[in-house]
């Protein structure tokens, strides 16, 4: 397994897509000062998983996207692909070319990729895992790290050495076999403790070992005791089943007589209690019909008084009408009285108006004849006062 590529892109001072091919074998980045060599070996960090922005040489991991320059804008993710050849399968993956990618937005959201794939970053530092490329490893020597590797003590060269070599986890795996070793070992001491304190046991064991068979003997006796005693106690109880069977039978035939009895008791009951329903039918009848009855009586008793009250009217009004009548009598009887009286006045006035009838009539002939002779006197002066005139 070797490193083939790396691809950065927004990341760092990388703000434009880089591409860098590494050949296989020794190969070595070389520029000025602060051209941007360590955000490459930041970028292979970062890449497999680096959580520590501290290590990548920041304050946060957002530090890492391109933050601007005087004539470039600022970009909004940052995104670094390692591509790994894996011919010799080291990488527990089935490519024989492996891409990691990480991918980092300014909102904190971070991805993952293997082969294109959206993975977690628990899958890159799984695929890794036992490669000696791990962030925590010593694969990554950082700037100003070599100098103290090379002064240090031989052991911890070796250590930096082991690491980088993948022998480490070998190391891990020794020690922890050693720690089950001591603790098998711990175990088989305990064991043996053990023996020693049962075998310190062993007499006192044979004596409860006695004990213990002569318990059994003495169990075996109870136990065939026990078995005769409830031998003879179902014996008993096969006798007091047959006894209470007899009786059973008996309270059997008891109830199923006194079952028959409550049948023809039921039958008997309902007939009862039909009867009684038809019977409170024709009560409820005749007691309608009897209050029927007595509306009517009340209402008749109420016309009676009613027809007594009017002819008891009818009597006043009769006594009434009868002096009235009476009365009328008499003012009839005294109107007859004035009438007569009044027709004797009439007939008195009658012969009175016939006399003065009679004396206007002569009164007015003579009057007549008076008028006669007035009008004939009247005429002979005429006739003289126009022979007079004519004379004239
Ligand atoms: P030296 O030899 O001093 O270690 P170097 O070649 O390793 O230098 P780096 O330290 O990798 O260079 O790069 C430093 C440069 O990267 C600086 O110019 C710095 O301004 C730039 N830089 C770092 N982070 C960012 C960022 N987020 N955005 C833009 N530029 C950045």
């Amino acid at each position: 397994m070797y490193l083939k590529r790396i691809e950065i892109q927004g990341f760092k001072s990388f703000a434009d897509p880089v591409s860098i091919d590494f050949k296989e074998g020794v190969t070595c980045i070389i520029g000025p000062n602060g051209s941007g060599k360590s955000n490459i070996s930041d970028a292979m960090r970062w890449v497999l998983g680096e959580q520590s922005a501290r290590t990548l040489r920041g304050g946060k991991m957002e530090e890492v996207i391109f933050a601007g320059t005087e004539n470039k804008r600022p970009k909004g993710m940052a995104e670094v692909t390692l591509v790994l050849d894996n011919g010799t399968g080291v990488l527990p993956i089935d490519y024989t070319e492996v891409a990691i990618k990480r991918r980092l937005f300014r909102s904190g959201e971070s991805e993952y990729f293997i082969n294109s794939n959206q993975c977690r970053l628990r899958d890159v530092r799984e695929l890794i895992m036992d490669t000696g490329i791990g962030v925590d490893g010593y694969s990554f020597i950082g700037q100003g790290r070599v100098d103290k590797i090379v002064s240090d003590k031989p052991e911890t060269r070796r250590e930096v050495f082991e690491e980088a070599a993948g022998i480490i986890k070998y190391k891990g795996r020794k020690a922890e076999a050693q720690r089950k070793l001591e603790s098998a070992e711990g175990n088989l001491n305990r064991m043996n403790d053990i023996i020693l304190d049962i075998e310190s046991r062993i007499d006192g064991l044979k004596i409860e070992s006695e004990k213990a068979r002569e318990y059994a003997g003495l169990s075996e006796r109870y136990r065939e005791s026990e078995i005769n005693i409830t031998l003879k106690n179902i014996e008993n109880l096969q006798r007091k089943n047959a006894e209470l069977k007899l009786q059973f039978d008996e309270a059997a035939a008891a109830i199923e007589d006194a079952r028959s009895r409550r049948v023809a008791a039921d039958t008997q009951l309902s007939f009862l209690r039909k009867r009684d329903e038809a019977l409170e039918l024709t009560g409820n009848d005749l007691r309608g019909r009897i209050a029927e009855n007595v509306t009517r009586t009340a209402n008749v008793k109420n016309e009676a008084l009613l027809s007594d009250e009017r002819r008891r009217g009818v009597e006043r009004d009769k006594l009434r009408l009868a002096e009235e009548t009476e009365g009328l009598k008499r003012k009839i009887a005294a109107e007859e009285e004035r009438l007569k009286g009044l027709l004797a006045a009439k007939a008195v006035n009658d012969a009175g108006r016939f006399a003065l009838d009679e004396e206007l009539r002569a009164k007015t002939e003579a009057a007549e004849v008076r008028a006669e002779a007035a009008r004939a006197s009247a005429k002979g002066l005429e006739a003289k006062r126009d022979a007079a005139f004519e004379m004239s």
